[in-house]
């Protein structure tokens, strides 16, 4: 069989102009209608990934799974959920560039293992696993989807340990890389991180119902999932933990030694929502924080900030309060886009961000504005903003970024695209402003990223796509790509 390619996530098929984040998890243990929380969960997370959606529901004996590609709210029908009923369920929704393997790379992914039924769902990616997948076929293992998730489940199964968290631990043991997974057995929740903690996932309790025995833990990728459920937050899962929630309650362990920590600090540039916690710390704070510290290391003399809606909004906010220039909602962004569009055949000028995307002239009219973004990619999204803030009668545009240039692809679980195809990777920020027609450019700077993040306090961040120095080694990437994945 080739290699698969879906781990390789320097991705010459990007095409988008954001960043994106391949998955969302849920887990819910001891609940009347834990399907439904674990639906209101994803629903909630919906942002971390919308091309499929799954649950797999335990009733206490055995495991019922439903996974489908589409937005959460159209995959889980009254009947559909009505066919998971059960008291543990594990869910996960994805964002995937595999096109018609999208389906097959679906999670949860369930199995019937010689350590029992158990379905399994995962945020990150893993650097090793094309390696590891090569040798698994090597011995006969025989794969059912392209994803890194099911080659942890290989391990699993292959584990001679004689139990579950010990053959559960003997497996992650052995790849490398980034996960928050998620696990459900008939009568237990599994909530593990990675030893480096890339990737946020939050423990939390639900009142118990009238009449329910027990309390019902709960897990997510992020807190603004347990707002939805009702459920206080207790604490993050910390990096290299598992914590195994059953009958006998809840036990914790730490499978691996400590390792140097590199949360993503992307989650708070962007990707977790401004409502949720991650790695302990509000998200609102950080991104606030990002554009005032972006106020003090880029000042310029203006009239209004406009962010570039929605990722753009709460950095702008900080960026109005500490420089005293008013905020504008100066493009007004439709939330309501289906998957395709007709286009009249006279063509129209930047249908594609019309289409998200209108100015306000009056309020853009005669003025000098700034324009607050989180990233630029290929920095033909912003080029054109730029001109639309300006036919509506801007007199100065001038760009602002609550980050420092993206230089290097992601290999921790954001699609990215090849290096070449970052703007920041082969212009310099005057050769970018030249491209974006802006009248002035600015990033954060790296220190200025980690001050906002409050780097040091509760955690320690990864920062490879700013800096290119990854916290692990590139397995993949230099065993099946050794040249081509970093161009
Ligand atoms: S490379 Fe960037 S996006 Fe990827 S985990 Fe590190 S900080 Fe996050």
């Amino acid at each position: 069989m080739a290699p698969t390619r879906h781990y390789m996530p320097a991705n010459d098929k990007f095409r988008g102009d954001k960043f994106r984040d391949e998955c969302g998890v849920v887990a819910i243990h001891n609940h009347p209608e834990a399907e439904k929380l674990a639906y209101l969960g994803l629903h909630a997370l919906q942002h971390r990934g919308q091309e499929s959606a799954g649950i797999v529901s335990s009733n206490g004996i055995e495991l019922h799974a439903h996974k489908a590609m589409g937005l959460v709210a159209d995959v889980f029908t009254p009947p559909v959920l009505a066919g998971l009923a059960g008291i543990h369920a594990i869910g996960h929704t994805r964002y995937s560039t595999a096109g018609d393997s999208a389906l097959l790379n679906a999670q949860p992914i369930m199995v019937q293992s010689n350590k029992g039924m158990i379905a399994l769902a995962h945020n990150g990616n893993l650097v090793n696993a094309g390696v590891l997948r090569k040798k698994l076929e090597a011995q006969g293992s025989i794969f059912q989807t392209t994803s890194d998730t099911e080659v942890m489940v290989h391990l699993l199964a292959l584990s001679r340990e004689k139990t579950l968290p010990e053959a559960l631990a003997d497996a992650l043991r052995r790849v490398e890389g980034a996960f928050s997974l998620v696990m459900v057995t008939p009568t237990q929740i599994f909530a593990v991180r990675d030893p480096r903690g890339f990737r946020p996932l939050a423990m939390g309790r639900v009142p118990p119902a009238k009449g329910q025995i027990g309390e019902t833990i709960v897990f997510a990728s992020e807190t603004c999932a347990f707002d939805l459920i009702g459920a206080e937050y207790i604490r993050e899962v910390k990096a290299g933990e598992m914590v195994v929630v059953g009958p006998e309650g809840i036990s914790t362990r730490f499978y691996s030694p400590a390792l140097a920590q590199s949360s993503c600090i992307f989650e708070h540039v962007y990707f977790s929502r401004p409502d949720s916690m991650v790695f302990g710390r509000p998200v609102h704070q950080s991104r606030e924080e990002l554009g005032r510290q972006l106020a003090r290391e880029a000042p310029v003399d203006a009239d209004i900030v406009v962010p570039i809606p929605d990722s753009g909004v709460t950095a702008a906010m900080g960026y109005a309060s500490e420089s005293g220039i008013p905020f504008k909602f100066g493009l007004i962004r439709n939330h309501y886009i289906g998957r395709t569009f007709i286009e009249p055949s006279q063509n129209v000028r930047d249908f594609g961000v019309k289409l998200k995307l209108n100015p306000v002239r009056a309020v853009l009219e005669g003025k000098r504005v700034i324009l607050i973004d989180d990233s630029i990619v290929r920095g033909t999204t912003s080029r054109k903003l730029v001109r639309m803030v300006r036919n509506a009668g801007a007199r100065e545009v001038h760009m602002r970024i609550s980050c420092p240039p993206t230089v290097s692809p992601c290999f921790y679980g954001v699609d990215t695209p090849n290096k070449r195809h970052l703007i920041a990777a082969v212009k310099s920020v005057e050769e970018i402003r030249d491209f974006l027609e802006a009248d002035s450019l600015s990033y954060l700077s790296l220190e200025g990223l980690k001050k906002a993040c409050a780097e040091g306090e509760k955690t320690s961040y990864c920062t490879a796509c700013y800096t290119g120095n990854y916290p692990t080694s590139l397995v993949d990437v230099e065993e099946i790509f050794p040249v081509e994945a970093l161009k």
